[in-house]
């Protein structure tokens, strides 16, 4: 069939030949093409699908909501309680607003940080994401970029010098380097940070577009201690809907439109359906969602495939935390990211296809993605640690990794 879609496909990502291009439904671990063959997702809708594919729970809340209507130019009950929710629970969340795309979400926090600072500049980490706004991509050939200036994750001296000198609004990172690697912070790098930033009124930014809700239902922030000024929200927020929220202190925040002069405006920001979804994920996190026991789980996931890969001879470091984590193949360890330690990219891409051909198991696409985990996986785990064992075998005979 011909395909119409730019470069025939709908995201910047190659994805290995092997990879379904006409995926039709998911359940639980599963997706299906439209040949009805069903594939292990360990991808999870970048993360954003926490509980997996259809969720019972979700499923009844977004019918229900679809009954009541989904889309109103007026506020709403909805993201009145949503906000009120997040304020209980997000340590830095004072004030909240809700937008579309964790994209959205990160314009809004640097346009607020750069008005109440009154400073320009942007610190981020090398190899982070923020989105695909003009101010964060590193990568593109457009011509109107005002980059960011870069440190290393983890590096507590170069980073904390940069913020010293005082030329930046604010210092934006996820507090878990989950789209480079999956890396946690090293004690004190965090604390570190926060204290270079209140020294030199410098606005930090968590960026938990990933990690929040993922980590602990109090995000990343309560897990690690550390509260930032204004911190992104999205993804498993809202159960694969479309949302995202920034919140953070007041005086920052209240500088928002209609009450203070930043602009802040999206047709879709705030919808009722996401954010219907968004308060019943939310009670399911807080009430029923192993986070032990994915912690557990990927603990032991991941040390079972260190020995795999040992036994075929494949030089692999894996990093993660909670139901996160990462492969790197042709190294045995990183902290400031899966760039920096080299990791094999093609080694990586080689094996990606190989499992989807040979396993249909689709692993995300790009080594520096990251493989999240759901409950459902944990019951397959042993048919998953099979498939990986053939896999790391083939790669033991065909690359060197
Ligand atoms: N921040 C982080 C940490 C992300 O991982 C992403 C997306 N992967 C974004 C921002 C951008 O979110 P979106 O794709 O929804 O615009």
């Amino acid at each position: 069939m011909d395909n119409y879609l730019a470069g025939n496909t709908n995201s910047p990502i190659p994805f290995p030949e092997s990879y379904p291009r006409d995926i039709i439904s998911g359940n639980g671990a599963y997706v299906a093409d439209a040949s009805n063959n069903q594939y292990v997702d360990l991808w999870m809708g970048y993360g954003a699908l926490l509980h997996g594919h259809q969720h019972a729970t979700e499923k009844k809340t977004i019918t229900q909501q679809l009954s009541n209507g989904w889309f109103f130019s007026y506020p709403t009950k909805l993201e009145t309680d949503l906000a009120a929710k997040i304020h209980s629970l997000i340590p830095c969340a004072e004030r909240v607003r809700f937008s579309t795309s964790g994209s959205d979400a990160v314009a809004y926090a640097i346009r607020a940080a750069r008005r109440f600072t009154g400073r320009k500049a942007v610190l981020a980490i090398d190899g982070g994401y923020h989105g695909v706004h003009e101010n964060m991509v590193s990568n593109t050939a457009t011509l109107s970029l005002e980059m960011p200036d870069l440190t290393l994750f983890n590096d507590n001296e170069m980073t904390v010098a940069k913020i010293l000198s005082k030329r930046y609004a604010c210092f934006i990172l996820e507090p878990i380097l989950a789209n480079n690697g999956c890396v946690p912070p090293d004690p004190g790098f965090l604390e570190a940070v926060r204290k270079a930033c209140t020294d030199t009124n410098t606005v930090l930014i968590f960026d938990e577009v990933v990690v929040g809700f993922r980590t602990s239902v109090n995000g990343a922030q309560s897990m690690f201690g550390v509260t930032p000024d204004l911190c992104t929200l999205s993804k498993a927020i809202a159960g694969g809907l479309p949302l995202s929220a920034v919140c953070g202190k007041k005086d920052i925040m209240e500088q928002f439109l209609p009450s203070g002069e930043v602009f802040f405006a999206g047709t879709f920001n705030g919808s009722p359906l996401s954010i219907a979804n968004a308060l019943g994920v939310i009670e399911s996190l807080e009430t029923t969602y192993p986070y032990q026991e994915m912690d557990q789980f990927r603990e032991q996931f991941s040390q079972d495939l260190l020995k795999l890969a040992r036994k075929h001879d494949v030089k692999l470091a894996i990093q993660g935390a909670t139901s996160m984590m990462s492969l790197a193949f042709g190294c045995t360890s990183y902290r400031h990211g899966v760039k920096e330690a080299n990791a094999n990219p093609k080694t990586y891409a080689c094996f990606a296809e190989y499992m989807a051909k040979e396993h249909r198991i689709l692993l995300p696409p790009l080594y520096t993605e990251t493989i999240f985990l759901a409950p459902a996986h944990i019951a397959i785990k042993d048919n998953l640690l099979d498939a990986f064992d053939k896999g790391f075998k083939w790669l033991s005979a065909n690359t060197r990794s």
